[in-house]
């Protein structure tokens, strides 16, 4: 599992420049792929474990909000039985469900205790085994099929060495609605960019973490993921997601990402900040107002970042440099095998957050 940039099939929906020389463009996935966008969340919970509402009450909550698909992800714990829910008889043409639960790493809740969401088990998966390790059972979700998060490491506080030998993991959770209302730690990027950081390839998905309990502690649908696939089945959704085929959102949304030799070209709805970051500080941002609140236009922008089209609302489509020409030397450059991300922010303050790639 690794991000990966894939060569463009389909340059005429590109607005890159005709004499580029179509070999240096590339896009990261999901934008890449062929198929549609579907909508999802993959950490959730029912009465089936700590959870309020029944799971067809929580599939139909989903489903009210235009959602395409969700993973009911309920403890799967001996205090319920070690089961998962099984949500298969509510999928049907325009919605679909992931089997799936969140395994605990064992031993009591504390420091370097963490949560894994599992979409994609089967139903019979086996109970943790005496003995069984956190990264063992990771491992054994992700053997019997699952794709594997890290969930919420804001709220545990999750430092790389809590997740020393933790292989299996195909994304941080980087940000998690219900925790950042109820103990403002919702953010889990710091952890995703530390491993990074460390050489660690991952995905970046964003959940409300609904468990429908009355108080405003958490409300569904507050993040989700946009997965690309072929189709709304299961079995293409739940490839799409280990092969990084989605971005993250709390509102905005990204359109395309194209790489044209050294510069990274975000199309996106109206954003207030598009920004690229990457190792250590290296970092780009594009802004539509300027310190005064006056709007930026075409062409108002550094060097180091330009912005291609606005609309009243916000920025739609930005470049983005990963070299740093002339007079601003200083600000780095990416090298070969550096880690790049977009964050797309809108003047409401919601984010979308790309996946990592690597040059
Ligand atoms: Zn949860």
């Amino acid at each position: 599992m690794r991000p990966v940039s894939h060569p463009v099939e389909n340059v005429e929906t590109s607005p890159v420049a005709p004499e580029a020389p179509a070999n240096r463009l590339l896009r990261p996935a999901p934008f890449d792929r062929d198929g549609a966008f579907y909508k999802g969340n993959l950490h959730c919970h029912s009465t089936r474990s700590d959870g309020a509402i029944s799971p067809q009450e929580v599939v139909d909550a989903y489903r009210r909000l235009g959602y395409d698909f969700i993973c009911l992800s309920d403890h799967f714990e001996a205090e319920y039985g070690w089961k998962l829910t099984d949500t298969s008889t509510w999928r049907d043409g325009s919605f679909t469900t992931l089997i799936g639960a969140e395994l605990s790493s064992p031993g009591p809740v504390g420091r370097g205790k963490y949560w894994l969401g599992a979409a994609g088990l089967p139903l019979d998966f086996a109970p943790v085994l005496d003995g069984e390790t956190g990264p063992e059972l990771a491992r054994r979700a992700r053997e019997a099929g699952a794709f594997v998060s890290l969930l919420h490491p804001g709220f545990n506080a999750t430092t790389v060495s809590d997740l020393k030998g933790l292989d299996a993991l195909d994304a941080v959770e980087v940000y998690n609605d219900g925790v950042q209302r109820a103990h403002d730690r919702g953010d889990g990027l710091y952890l995703a960019v530390e491993m990074l950081n460390e050489g660690r390839d991952l995905f970046c998905i964003a959940s409300d973490d609904a468990h429908f309990i009355s108080g405003g502690l958490d409300a569904v649908g507050g993040a989700w993921i946009m997965v690309r696939s072929p189709s709304l089945d299961p079995g293409c959704l739940l490839d799409a997601l280990k092969s990084g085929a989605f971005y993250a959102s709390n509102g905005p949304e990204i359109h395309d990402i194209v790489v044209d030799g050294r510069e990274v070209e975000v199309h996106c709805s109206p954003a207030e900040v598009v920004c690229m970051t990457g190792p250590g500080c290296l970092a780009r941002s594009v802004a539509h107002h300027r310190w005064d609140g006056s709007p930026l236009k075409v062409g108002d922008s550094g060097e180091l970042a330009h912005i291609e089209a606005t609309a009243p609302e916000g920025i739609t489509c930005c470049r983005l440099l990963l070299e740093s020409p002339g007079d601003a030397a200083d600000w780095g450059v990416w090298s070969p095998g550096d880690w790049w991300r977009v964050t797309v922010t809108r003047a409401d303050g919601k984010r979308a957050w790309s996946n990592p790639s690597r040059l």
